[in-house]
């Protein structure tokens, strides 16, 4: 079992909060994309004997992609890998992109999940994020993308975007609600320092996220989609029942993937691949037939805080006995006075072995999983 993740490093305007690896100029885009499915030809034996069960188109923007575009990567991919007979396939897509046609050429192509970047429905929000779209349109492409026949929709929402009051985050989660999407990701404002809110906060032009403000609509939102039916299974993810992706499930489950295209990631269980977050060199080095990017080896103390940094934020926990067995570290000795303060504290349960954070507890997850971190030798 593998997935594959396509980074498509376009995009049509620079959100003002994004440090993810884009351009906005798409003059070459179509030789991106040929080199992708170059590079996608060449990194075959990295999964040689796995079935693929997820492929995920991210970015950047893969829903600039034209029909061509797009079926030369499913192509690539079908002729390439194993598939297995029902794979989720995933595109990331922005509301302004989804058109009927859009919709229905996706459907056709074998999309079956879209994840949609809506991040607010309050208009002054999204110019205040930059983004491409309108509430209109954010609104319109969910119930269209259903009517074309999309089952499995996630939207994406962002949380704590200076406001005087939680009026428009409770309108936001209400019309996400309202959507009936299967899955939503919400995620908490941040600043980055290299982007425009990065350098307009060093300016005082902007003001820091409000920590208190932050955590009150995380609560907001964990009780508000709770009451409406969708499991919290990671600390941004929420799913209807049995919704969870199985893309995002895939990092959190320690599962090989292959991540081509600029900047993507890769992980075989023992080392990891970072392709190079350059356009021009990677199209450069495609064209000579190599795949620009830097491995690690990943030393036991990586591979032990890795496995407690994601699974601590999931609904699986951590599962003390395969990191003793597999890992070598017996976290229930090593650390007992502290995960016994957690499970005092409301913050944690401890059941047959599995270490698994309550909501509260949630909230804390990556201080927590730093609290247990071990030192590389
Ligand atoms: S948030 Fe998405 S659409 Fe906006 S700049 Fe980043 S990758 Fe592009």
């Amino acid at each position: 079992m593998a997935g594959i993740y396509i980074h498509i490093p376009f995009c049509k305007q620079a959100c003002y909060y994004c440090d993810f690896h884009f351009s906005t100029n798409q003059e070459r885009k179509t030789d991106m994309v040929r080199a992708i499915a170059r590079e996608l030809v060449l990194q075959q034996p990295y999964l040689a004997g796995q079935t693929i069960t997820s492929v995920y188109f991210g970015g950047g923007t893969p829903s600039l992609l034209d029909e061509e575009e797009l079926r030369l990567l499913l192509d690539t991919i079908y002729e390439q890998y194993t598939v297995s007979s029902d794979p989720e396939i995933t595109l990331e897509a922005n509301p302004d992109d989804l058109s009927l046609d859009k919709l229905q050429l996706l459907q056709q192509l074998g999309f079956n999940r879209l994840s949609i970047g809506i991040q607010s429905f309050y208009e002054p929000h999204l110019r205040y994020l930059n983004r491409a779209h309108s509430t209109e349109e954010a609104k319109r492409c969910v119930q269209q993308a259903k009517e074309v026949g999309f089952n499995n929709l996630s939207i994406d929402l962002i949380y704590a975007i200076p406001h005087p009051d939680h009026s428009v985050w409770q309108a936001d989660l209400a019309t996400a609600i309202s959507l009936n999407p299967q899955h939503i990701s919400a995620y908490c404002l941040t600043i980055e320092e290299k982007t425009v809110f990065g350098r307009w906060l060093r300016h005082q032009k902007i003001p820091p996220i409000d920590e208190t403000f932050a955590a009150n609509q995380f609560e907001q939102l964990v009780s508000g989609l709770a009451s409406a039916g969708y499991e919290q299974y990671e600390v941004s993810n929420f799913c209807q029942p049995s919704w969870e992706s199985k893309h995002n499930s895939n990092y959190w489950k320690d599962v090989l993937y292959l991540g081509v295209g600029p900047s993507a990631h890769s992980f075989n269980g023992n080392s990891r691949q970072y392709n190079v977050a350059n356009n021009s060199k990677y199209l450069n080095a495609l064209a000579e037939s190599q795949v620009p990017y830097e491995w690690e080896e990943l030393t036991q103390a990586d591979r032990i805080n890795e496995y407690l940094m994601t699974r601590l934020r999931t609904k699986w926990g951590c599962d003390l006995a395969w990191l003793k067995q597999e890992l070598n570290y017996d976290l229930a000795v090593v650390q007992a006075d502290y995960i016994e303060g957690l499970i005092r504290n409301g913050k944690a349960m401890l059941e047959n072995r599995q270490l698994v954070l309550t909501s509260a507890g949630k909230l804390l997850a990556d201080g927590i999983a730093a609290d247990f971190f071990v030192d590389s030798e």
